[in-house]
């Protein structure tokens, strides 16, 4: 179980000196069980009793740094086992699979490719995590040329071979970049352990569907000094990924119910399985492979090695992993206030909404798409949508008609009209009460407010 504010507040000095900037040391404590605030701020421990409150801190799985500088990732790190009861750290890594058996050409594409792939969606830009360099070839030279190539990528590397020969090359090419080592198994534990010692890289232990194995090398890893390791128990999507996902989440059960060392570590899932192994056409490979990686990232994947690259693919993916990864605690909100699309006069319409971050990105991608004309009045909802916060008393006329005043609306249009949205008519009474502006219910969904408006304009023109 996670420590608790009381189970902290027992390791502290108890002398409520605010010398960590909390009046007592119970409010540090509380923060620190929120991992809200650092241990070293407290200056009045001994390091033992630090290092006794660090371990009791330290997360159920172990995070490991993957990569150097700006772009390195952190993968695991989670204490919960439901996001509810906590959130969940250090979204899911989306790492793409290149093999080193492509051309110059068809090499350079993938890597400007993964290298390049954005996708915007509620104001943050969704992107790639790392490169995988995948020894297909079966060819250390081949395989280190391939590394070559990456030596400067701006991604973090994760290098794919079973051969220690041509893991020891490549790791002479960009082991100071600390590259995830794939993968130990029960053929080359020692040398993939001195391997990963010596350069002091991050190791994958690959035990296929037997996790009694897995405990014991998982153990042997351990005991050899290496500390950052991560799981791969195996994907398996032959006659379904059933057993695949349950063995993930049995993993990250003995991590968080268990505490069991041997299983505190970040899971990896391999959906590019589909395209080692699948018959099927390539779009069939694809829709497999995303929702493969959906079913993974629900099932407590940390890092999930991919290949395609198609932004159909990759967008129900980056959309998962940005909903799963919000703070549940904390409502996904925009500033209120007043914002302004295309070009405005004294006659420009007015449309309201929420600040609920969502329902904001919505409207405001749909202003811009059907090049519409407005203001548009965000009302502070506390981050809730526009039914959500009529039922919590949020959106109501006071609270538009404050709005009003504070932006000074007043000041820029001659008219007194509001569009509100289609599910804010049960408040539209109230807000034309409160505001004393006319209030006309526009449409529930948003991709249709430019030919609302486009329709307005038409009527008032005649
Ligand atoms: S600095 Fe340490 S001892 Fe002082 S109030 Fe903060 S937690 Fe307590």
């Amino acid at each position: 179980m996670r420590a608790t504010a009381m189970d902290i507040y027992r390791l502290l000095p108890k002398t409520n000196c605010a010398k960590c900037g909390e009046a007592s040391c119970m409010a540090f404590a509380t923060k620190l069980s929120e991992k809200e605030a650092d241990v070293s701020l407290c200056t009045q421990m001994t390091d033992k009793e630090r290092d006794k409150l660090q371990e009791v801190l330290a997360p159920a799985v172990r995070e490991v740094l993957i990569g150097t500088g700006e772009n390195a990732i952190t993968i695991g790190g989670d204490e919960v086992l439901y996001r509810y009861e906590l959130t969940y750290y250090n979204p899911t890594s989306l790492v793409i699979e290149v093999s080193d058996d492509l051309s110059d050409e068809e090499f350079e594409d993938k890597v400007k490719k993964v290298d390049e792939f954005e996708f915007e969606r509620t104001g943050e830009k969704l992107k790639l995590n790392a490169i995988a360099i995948r020894n297909k070839s079966g060819s250390t030279e081949k395989f280190t040329q391939a590394v070559n190539k990456l030596k400067d990528s701006r991604l973090p590397l994760i290098l794919c071979s079973f051969d220690t020969d041509s893991m020891e090359a490549a790791l002479k090419i960009v082991g100071d970049k600390r590259p995830l080592i794939y993968a130990a198994t029960e053929n080359n534990l020692g040398t993939m352990a001195s391997l990963a010692l010596e350069y002091d890289c991050p190791l994958t232990l690959f035990v296929p569907h037997d996790l009694e194995k897995m405990k014991e090398l998982s153990w042997a890893l351990r005991s050899k000094g290496v500390k950052n390791i991560v799981l791969d128990p195996g994907t398996f999507v032959k006659g379904g990924t059933g057993d695949t996902l349950d063995e993930f989440r049995m993993i990250r059960r003995l991590a968080v119910e268990k505490k069991d060392p041997d299983f505190r570590f970040p899971i990896m899932g391999v959906p590019a399985i589909y395209w080692l192994f699948g018959k099927e056409n390539d779009v069939v490979k694809g829709i497999r492979e995303s929702i493969t990686a959906a079913k993974l990232m629900n099932s407590y994947a940390d890092i999930l090695i991919i290949h395609g690259t198609e932004m159909w693919e990759l967008i129900p993916v980056l959309t998962l992993r940005q909903s799963l990864y919000t703070d549940p605690r904390k409502p996904q909100a925009v500033d209120a206030g007043l914002y302004e699309f295309g070009k405005l006069d004294e006659n420009s319409p007015i449309i309201v909404t929420t600040n609920f971050a969502l329902t904001y990105y919505t409207v405001e991608g749909d202003l811009k798409s059907g090049k519409a004309n407005c203001y548009l009045l965000v009302v502070d909802t506390g981050g809730r949508a526009v039914d959500v916060s009529i039922a919590g008393n949020q959106f109501t006329g006071k609270a538009v008609a404050e709005l009003i005043k504070e932006v000074g609306i007043e000041d820029k249009v001659t008219h007194r009209k509001l569009i509100i949205p289609g599910l804010g008519a049960p408040v539209s009474g109230e807000i034309e009460d409160d505001t004393g502006w006319e209030v006309m219910v526009g449409p529930r969904d948003s991709s249709e407010v430019p030919d609302f408006l486009g329709k307005l304009a038409e009527e008032a023109s005649k």
